[in-house]
């Protein structure tokens, strides 16, 4: 039986409905899974792929934790707009089976982040800094992409373990998705989850790109909001730490970002700026400086 094959047959147990029967094939082959080499289809934990339904619930249950340790920004007029740009690049994202939630947080952090299931934060920080919309679009694009290469859930699958990915991917305790949010509560815990690796870094800078393009905005300041972040870094580690912990900006992913926008066939009339992003950034308050540690 090929690896295809394998993971086919696993994936169409997992879709069924439940039977004592199922439950025991499926616990019986996640070790075999667990094991095989990991080539060709990858015979890593982390791609036994967790149900979207469980996904979004992990995803909502994890919203919840964090939202009790964050403030939310709640201007109605940048909060559409965030929402409305945020959509804009979710609908020609390669992953519409999901609705998408995009919130904005309050600190001058410069900072965005997504949870499994597609639930996104934007930090006012980054709408600050960015100097126009398709630099804010190139951080939330790459967001998204991280949601819809499945990076989060990923992360988790390769953290939790496999007797509760049984669980979880069979669906008979309902109120693991709960539990497991619970132990990754909070913003530190979601912080160390989401450190991605560089090939998951590369995946949601290629698909951000494909997304800005596609949605008319010029994916050039995906690159330049990156060259700005890592010259802030370089200047004051410290006081972008938090930034650089979640989103490492080498200069070999600006150079790749560079070599991919370049190879786009060429379209008229892609927005660089936009009236409404300026309107916005000036309702929001100036950052504080940033300290030098
Ligand atoms: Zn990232």
């Amino acid at each position: 039986m090929s690896c295809f094959d394998f993971l086919h047959g696993l994936r169409s147990l997992l879709t069924r409905k439940w039977t004592p029967f199922r439950y025991m094939a499926v616990a019986a082959s996640l070790p075999i899974f667990a094991s095989l080499p990991n080539s060709g289809c990858g015979g890593t934990i982390e791609n036994l792929l967790i149900p979207t339904g469980q996904e979004v619930e992990m995803g909502e249950q994890f919203s919840k934790e964090i939202e009790k340790e964050i403030k939310l920004y709640k201007d109605p007029e940048v909060v559409k707009y965030i929402q409305e740009l945020g959509q804009s690049l979710v609908k020609v994202s390669k992953r519409t089976d999901i609705a998408y939630e995009i919130k904005v947080v309050d600190t001058d952090e410069v900072n965005a982040f997504a949870l499994p299931g597609g639930f996104l934060y934007v930090n006012r920080g980054l709408i600050s800094t960015a100097e126009n919309e398709s630099e804010l679009a190139g951080v939330m694009g790459h967001e998204i992409g991280h949601v819809v290469g499945r990076h989060g859930v990923r992360q988790m699958t390769r953290q939790i373990g496999l007797e509760l990915i049984t669980s979880l991917v069979i669906g008979d305790n309902p109120g693991m998705a709960r539990q497991l949010a619970g132990q990754f509560a909070g913003i530190g815990g979601a912080i160390g989850m989401l450190k991605y690796s560089r090939n998951a870094e590369r995946e949601a800078d290629a698909l951000a790109i494909q997304e800005i393009y596609d949605a008319g905005i010029d994916p050039m300041g995906m690159a330049t909001f990156f060259e700005k972040l890592k010259a802030l870094h370089d200047e004051n580690p410290t006081g972008f730490a938090a930034l650089f912990t979640t989103h490492p900006a080498p200069a070999e992913r600006i150079t790749n970002a560079k070599r991919d926008i370049t190879a786009l066939p060429k379209k008229a009339g892609l927005r660089k700026d936009s009236e409404r992003f300026q309107r916005i950034k000036k309702r929001l308050p100036a950052l504080k400086p940033v300290k030098k540690k």
